[in-house]
């Protein structure tokens, strides 16, 4: 998309475009400032206060982005060096340039998983609590909720509940990517501290459904947040007048958590609509959270690239992911017509694509 302009397409490529809501903006230009760097800055502070009560963590901190809070809990937990034991499907793993073991020094161990929630039997025989003659020791574990690259699976309570058994066993902490944790919680009916229990340290993303234009926090332990507020600054990430952002995810917590099963409906509504076309469209499970997988053929003009560019010129946008998916996910901007619209674009471009890729591309 060279111009910028999308707000005329249904825009199904992330959350991540939501804008912000009015009282957004007004909070921001009343926000009341320091430089976060210097002596603090109070609308920080009232987001991170609210944003370690709303997880149950000691303290927060307010970051640029999920990917640095992310880093920097890689960084905080990698103090003996070692090993990650991460999901190999991971956000982590996968979308994050590798930080973790670039930056952080970590070795990435990664465990198969299904939906979302890695085979239990390895990660248990993947945790070290020492040094042995041929291994160093796990410094982390983590965990991903909702779970990114599968299509938005959201892992069971039990699942995390065991992890975290497991890790804490081994004496090794459990850190949770949880990018969309809100949403988790809207699709399992909970609020979002029983999902948070399960893990030492979490990240969280404003930016996504949350519809902040920015940021993200990290939440655990006193001692390890005060580690965290040097690696800030070490990552580039000491910021200024970080209030008028600040101030945006303040108004997020506060008025936009609610709404996101809203946006896991719709994905609900998105997934049924597939699979009456066609149930191999879609993943055999809906993921109960705003992510929805659309397969398609991988061979010459039904590849992903030509469906996205198909889906554009019926004024829909969605992200080509893999060689053989789409990615469509729900947010603010997307009502009930849009994913009528939606359901109706793929249905025509499937009979088209695949009456003019046949004999190769038919189903
Ligand atoms: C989006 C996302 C991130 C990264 O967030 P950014 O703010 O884009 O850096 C991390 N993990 C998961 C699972 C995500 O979906």
């Amino acid at each position: 998309m060279t111009s910028g302009n999308t707000e005329r397409f249904v825009d199904l490529r992330s959350d991540t475009v939501t804008r912000p809501t009015a009282l957004m903006w007004e909070a921001m230009q009343a926000a009341s400032l320091g430089d976060d760097t210097l002596e603090g800055d109070p609308t920080v502070h009232a987001l991170e206060h609210l944003a370690a009560v709303m997880t149950g963590k000691e303290e927060a901190m307010f970051v640029v982005s999920g990917t640095m809070g992310n880093l920097i809990a890689s960084l905080c937990h990698a103090t003996r060096g070692g090993e990650a034991v991460v999901d190999a499907q991971s956000h982590m793993a996968k979308s994050e340039a590798g930080g973790m073991s670039r930056l952080a020094h970590l070795y990435p161990v990664l465990i198969p998983s299904v939906r979302g929630e890695m085979d239990l039997d390895q990660l248990a025989g993947a945790l070290r609590p020492d040094f042995s003659r041929y291994g160093q020791p796990t410094a982390m574990v983590g965990v991903e909720s909702t779970h990114n690259h599968s299509g938005g699976y959201v892992p069971s309570l039990g699942y995390l509940a065991d992890v975290h058994a497991l890790a804490s066993r081994a004496r090794v902490p459990v850190h949770m990517d949880g990018a969309r944790v809100f949403n988790a919680a809207a699709a399992l009916g909970v609020g979002v501290g029983q999902i948070t229990s399960h893990c030492d340290s979490l990240t969280f993303c404003l930016s996504k459904g949350l519809s902040a234009p920015m940021g993200a926090m990290l939440a655990g332990s006193h001692a390890m947040i005060e580690q965290a507020r040097t690696f800030r600054r070490m990552t580039g990430g000491g910021l200024r007048q970080a209030g008028i952002m600040a101030a945006a995810g303040k108004v997020a917590l506060e008025t936009m958590v609610t709404r996101l099963s809203d946006d896991n409906q719709r994905a609900q509504r998105l997934w049924a609509g597939l699979a009456q076309i066609d149930p191999q469209l879609v993943d055999t499970v809906p993921s109960k959270s705003n992510i929805v997988r659309l397969r398609v053929a991988e061979q010459r003009e039904c590849n992903p690239s030509a469906w996205e560019a198909a889906l554009a010129e019926c004024g829909i946008l969605a992200r080509a992911s893999g060689t053989s998916m789409l990615r469509l996910v729900t947010h603010r901007h997307i009502g009930d017509d849009d994913i009528d619209d939606a359901i109706a674009a793929i249905a025509s471009i499937r009979d088209r694509l695949v009456a003019n890729a046949s004999p190769f591309g038919a189903v």
